[in-house]
C-alpha cells in the first residue's frame, strides 16, 4: 500500500465475481484507470454502481490489443473460459515477457467461437518468455477438461423427458451456459422466466451486449408463470450454490412466490464450491420432499469446469516455455500439483 501511488492501470482479465468482487474494496485506496473487455467492465460498472462507487475511469480493451503502463507494455490474448470476453496477459517489461494466464481452459468447439489464441501463446514462447503464471484450479484433474457443449445433449434428453415446470440454476456469471438453457427452452417451446437478482442483472447486460440472444417473445414475468402450463415454462434461477436468500433455496423453503410442485425438474448446473455441500444438500433434501426431481452434478453430467485440467496446463507450458514459472490462482495443493507438471514438461524444478 505504500507505493500505491505508483499503480498506473487496474486490469480485469474477466468478469468472474472472484475477480471484480474486490474492485470497490480496491478502488477506495487506489485510484487508477481501469482495463477489461467490453463484457467484463459491464459487469465492473453495475458493481461499482451497488457500491455507490463515481470518478473512476473504465478503458475498453480488445484481444491483440496492447496498452503502455509506466514502463510496461501490456498486451491482452483471448482465451477461453465459462464467462465472454476473457484475456491473458503478456507484459512486456524492461527485464524481459510475462506472461498471464488469467483463468483459461482450451475449449476447441466453444459456444460462440472464443478460442484460445494458442498462435499467440507459441509466438511468444518463440520470443522467449521470462516468467508465465498460470491458472492452477484443475491442476489435480487428470487429461482435458469436456467441451462446454458436451453437456448439451444430456441437458437435451433431460428437457425432452420433463413433464413439468423446468427450473434451471447455474452462476448468474455463466453466460455460457445461460446460452444452453436458452436456446433448450427454445427448442422445446418453453417460455423463460428469470428468478433472483443477479440473475436478471447480468442476463440483461450479456443481452444488452449481444452475448446472449434473448427470445422476446419467449420471456416472461415470474408473475405469469402460475398461468402457463407448466410444460411450457422454464425458469432461469440463482442459487446453485444452496445460498440461503437465493431464489432457488427460498422455493425449496417454499418462501417463494414461485411454488416447487410434484412433477418439476430442478436442475443444478454448476459445481458445488467446497464449503457448499451442506447448503445445496439441503436444498436438495428440500426439493426432492417437494417432489421434484433433481439433476445435479454428482448424478448427471451436467456440468463441466470453466478451467484447464493437466494436460492443457502441459500444452500452455509447452507452448510458451517460459525461463520461470509461478503456478497462481488455487489452494495450496493445487499449486503445487501445478509445478509438479512443469516439472513433468521438464521445467527444473530451482525455477
Ligand atoms: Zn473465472
Amino acid at each position: 500500500m505504500e507505493r500505491k501511488d505508483k499503480v498506473r492501470g487496474i486490469i480485469l482479465t474477466h468478469g468472474h465475481e472472484d475477480h471484480i468482487g474486490g474492485l470497490p474494496y480496491m478502488l477506495e485506496r487506489i485510484r487508477a484507470p481501469i482495463y477489461g473487455a467490453k463484457l467484463t467492465l459491464a459487469l465492473a460498472k453495475e458493481k461499482l454502481r451497488e457500491f455507490n462507487i463515481t470518478g473512476y475511469q473504465l478503458n475498453e480493451v480488445r484481444p491483440g490489443e496492447g496498452i503502455s503502463l509506466g514502463r510496461f507494455k501490456v498486451e491482452f490474448i483471448r482465451v477461453y473460459h465459462s464467462i465472454p470476453d476473457t484475456l491473458a496477459l503478456a507484459i512486456h517489461t524492461p527485464a524481459g515477457k510475462i506472461v498471464h494466464s488469467g483463468d483459461f481452459k482450451l475449449d476447441q468447439t466453444p459456444v460462440n467461437g472464443d478460442v484460445t489464441d494458442l498462435h499467440r501463446f507459441a509466438e511468444l514462447g518463440e520470443r522467449g518468455v521470462l516468467l508465465l503464471l498460470s491458472d492452477s484450479t484443475n491442476s489435480e484433474r487428470p487429461g482435458y477438461s469436456p467441451p462446454e457443449r458436451s453437456i448439451f445433449p444430456v441437458l437435451d434428453a433431460i428437457f425432452q423427458s420433463a413433464r413439468g415446470r423446468i427450473f434451471a440454476s447455474t452462476f448468474a456469471s455463466s453466460i455460457y451456459r445461460i446460452r444452453q438453457f436458452i436456446e433448450l427452452a427454445v427448442k422445446h417451446g418453453r417460455y423463460i422466466a428469470i428468478a433472483g437478482r443477479s440473475m436478471s442483472q447480468n442476463i440483461r447486460i450479456a443481452g444488452d451486449l449481444g452475448y446472449l440472444w434473448l427470445p422476446e417473445n419467449l420471456l416472461i414475468d415470474l408473475k405469469g408463470v402460475k398461468n402457463l402450463p407448466p410444460e411450457e415454462v422454464m425458469v432461469m434461477t440463482t442459487g446453485s450454490q444452496g445460498e440461503p436468500l437465493s431464489a432457488l433455496s427460498l422455493m425449496a423453503m417454499d418462501n417463494h412466490r414461485i411454488h416447487i410442485e410434484e412433477g418439476d425438474t430442478v436442475i443444478i448446473s454448476a459445481r458445488i464450491i467446497p464449503g457448499h455441500e451442506k447448503a445445496v444438500g439441503r436444498v436438495i433434501n428440500h426439493l426432492y420432499r417437494r417432489g421434484a426431481d433433481v439433476y445435479y452434478e454428482r448424478i448427471a453430467d451436467i456440468h463441466v469446469s470453466g478451467h484447464a485440467c493437466q494436460e492443457e496446463l502441459k500444452l500452455m507450458l509447452n507452448l510458451v516455455r517460459p525461463q520461470y514459472f509461478l503456478p497462481i490462482h488455487g489452494e495450496y495443493r493445487q499449486l503445487i500439483h501445478h509445478a509438479k507438471l512443469a516439472e513433468s514438461v521438464g521445467m527444473p524444478r530451482s525455477n
